[in-house]
């Protein structure tokens, strides 16, 4: 009946407590609750290692790469990364295999280093031995889930907006934070699938999903040094670099900048941009740097020597080169041209483009300015 579409992610502020692993086992029925905090990875690249590689689990180990090659990374930029035995060190996804019901420990990048942290099944002697008969096939297809949980996917069929039936029937584990899509049927990630793990073949919405949560982002991030927008916080990030800061914030269409705290690497995502909020550029010690994204297209400017709209400005920008001035402009539609500065290193954006009424002046004194236009 339905085709809705979804999945869950789990991500920084959600304080489920719990200590219970996400289990799938077929037929057994559990309520338990993961803590979610921190449950994105900030990296494309995610390490994966064995904890007891044999050469008797060798072909299985095989089928789990090509699975998660096949679905997974081909739909998103994520690459797992080593696939080797696992030293103590190991970071990433620590995979013990074990006859038992396949499962993860936590969701999402809570998994990083966590020993043991996911469990695969290759024999099923003991746990589901009906796969006995199609052992690559329920190898690949559990791998494709479980690298799913991995992801921070939480249970489809947990979602409140799933079938009624659906959800009492099967509800397990961790439900997700945010919804990435509508409701999904036939996602891996549901256990009212009416094809077993989706057959291991992600849907059109895990597709979209997965593309939208690790996809490659286009946007630019422009960095305004020793600034800051005062307040307006709405996550907070610690232990991160800028370019983890930029993946965080791609992930979300409220971001509009954050905050770099130099000294302590952490940041501040939010909600506001500087066209909103006045950057505060006299903090003791500069400790911050600001950045600011543009998640347009770059327009194409045409330049006019020794010419300015007089008037008509919108917004003013201090301490900026050309290329900055015009990857401000690329951010805000309304920025139809800017006038530059050239002695003092500033620029106006402007709403007004030249026409009708307005027209370029040529006869400053001096010939301080330079005028851009979007094409
Ligand atoms: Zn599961």
């Amino acid at each position: 009946m339905n085709n809705y579409k979804i999945l869950f992610i789990f991500f920084f502020f959600f304080f489920f407590v719990a200590n219970s692993a996400m289990s799938d086992g077929v037929g057994k029925k559990q309520s338990e609750l993961t803590e979610l905090k921190d449950g994105i990875w900030l990296s494309y690249d995610i390490p994966v290692c064995f904890e007891n590689p044999r050469a008797d689990n060798r072909q299985g180990r095989n089928w789990v790469r090509e699975a998660v090659r096949e679905t997974w990374e081909l739909h998103s930029s994520i690459k797992f990364t080593g696939w080797g035995k696992c030293k103590s060190s190991n970071k990433g996804i620590r995979i013990k295999i074990a006859d038992d019901g396949p499962h993860v420990k936590k969701l999402g990048s809570k998994l990083d280093g966590k020993k043991n942290g996911m469990v695969l099944n290759f024999t099923f002697e003991k746990w589901s031995t009906d796969c006995k008969k199609s052992l690559r096939y329920c190898t690949k297809a559990i791998a494709v889930h479980e690298f799913g949980h991995a992801l921070g996917f939480a249970h489809e069929q947990n979602r409140s907006d799933a079938p009624n039936e659906c959800r009492a029937e099967n509800k397990q584990g961790t439900t997700g934070d945010i919804m990435i899509t509508e409701y999904d049927m036939l996602s891996v990630m549901n256990y009212c699938n009416p094809l077993w793990n989706g057959n291991g073949q992600l849907s059109a919405l895990d597709i979209e999903g997965v593309n939208k949560w690790y996809g490659a982002s286009n946007n630019i991030y422009t960095e305004s040094k020793n600034s800051a927008i005062k307040g307006h916080n709405k996550i907070k990030l610690e232990r991160v670099t800028v370019s983890q800061c930029k993946v965080a914030c791609d992930k979300f269409s409220w971001c509009r900048s954050f905050d770099y705290y130099k000294r302590d690497r952490a940041c501040d995502l939010s909600s506001q941009s500087l066209f909103n909020v006045a950057l505060k550029t006299n903090y003791p010690n500069n400790p911050y740097n600001h950045y600011e994204k543009n998640d347009r297209k770059t327009p194409r400017y045409g330049h006019v020597v020794n010419a300015a709209i007089k008037g008509h400005n919108e917004q003013n920008l201090k301490r900026v080169t050309v290329k900055e001035c015009r990857e401000f402009c690329d951010g805000y539609d309304w920025c139809k041209s800017f006038d530059y500065y050239k002695g003092k290193s500033a620029c106006d954006l402007s709403k007004a483009r030249t026409g009708g009424s307005i027209k370029l002046k040529y006869n400053y004194p001096n010939n301080p300015y330079d005028h851009y236009f979007k094409k």
